[in-house]
């Protein structure tokens, strides 16, 4: 049988780690906006265990994992991979990649969505002079950073930076993809901000994730 073009789905495996503390729209937007540009079958929030590049959150492992469950239910292409969260020892990525890459074999394209906060430190990330060698990393845009990378991370983009989505699909790792997305200027911050001064979240997360907040009470929020 011919299978259309368009139909084949690229066999990319691609994952987005992060806090997650709260899940909101800029995580599941980027997240569902990579997943349809890459025509991937499913891109996986991957939540950390204990953040080893941030402060500690502000609810618990099993409450961002919930949040999260409840953002994406109902929409196939995004999944939650709890590697991670559910693991005892720090999320450190490499070590994520180097698991992936026990699981995927040495072929499959691995590619790591970051947003441009997270990009602008990576070089203070735990061996991330390894990171290449076993993943693309793929840099969304996001407002209010601009792109102003250290000598470090310019002298990774001059060795390492591609620019079509063909370049991270059908090599296996080695690349460093700017992509410009719908802007959406939430963060978890300021999610945690307006609950604790007892204002409304709405509308910057999904309403079953303020639901769970509330029936929980997470963040200093009272119960509605
Ligand atoms: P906090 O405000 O607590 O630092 P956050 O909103 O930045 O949290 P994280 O869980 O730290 O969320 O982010 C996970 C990943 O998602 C990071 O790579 C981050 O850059 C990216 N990200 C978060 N919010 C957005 C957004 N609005 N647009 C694009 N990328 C985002």
């Amino acid at each position: 049988m011919v299978i259309p073009v368009n139909k084949l789905i690229n066999k990319a495996h691609v994952f987005m780690g992060g806090t997650f503390d709260p899940i909101h729209y800029g995580h599941l937007r980027t997240a569902l906006e990579i997943q349809q540009w890459l025509d991937v079958e499913s891109v996986y929030l991957m939540p950390a265990n204990v953040p080893v590049h941030r402060e500690t959150p502000g609810s618990t492992s099993a409450a961002r994992l919930a949040m999260i469950e409840r953002a994406i239910s109902g929409e196939n292409t995004l999944r939650c991979d709890p590697r991670e969260i559910l693991s005892d020892r720090p999320s450190f990525t490499i070590y994520t990649l180097e698991a992936l890459r026990k699981e995927l074999g040495s072929e499959i394209p691995v590619c790591m969505v970051i947003g441009m906060d997270s990009f602008l430190t990576l070089d203070q990330w735990y061996r991330f002079d390894e990171y290449l060698s076993k993943c693309h990393i793929i840099v969304a845009a996001r407002p209010g950073y601009h792109f102003k990378p250290n000598q470090k991370l310019q002298q990774l983009l001059t060795e390492h930076q591609v620019s079509e989505k063909s370049d991270v699909l059908t090599q296996a790792a080695g690349g460093i993809l700017l992509h410009e997305l719908t802007p959406l200027s939430i963060s978890a911050t300021h999610i945690r901000e307006l609950l604790s001064n007892g204002l409304s979240p709405r509308y910057l997360l999904p309403d079953s994730v303020w639901d769970y907040i509330q029936q929980n009470k997470l963040y200093g929020s009272n119960e509605g």
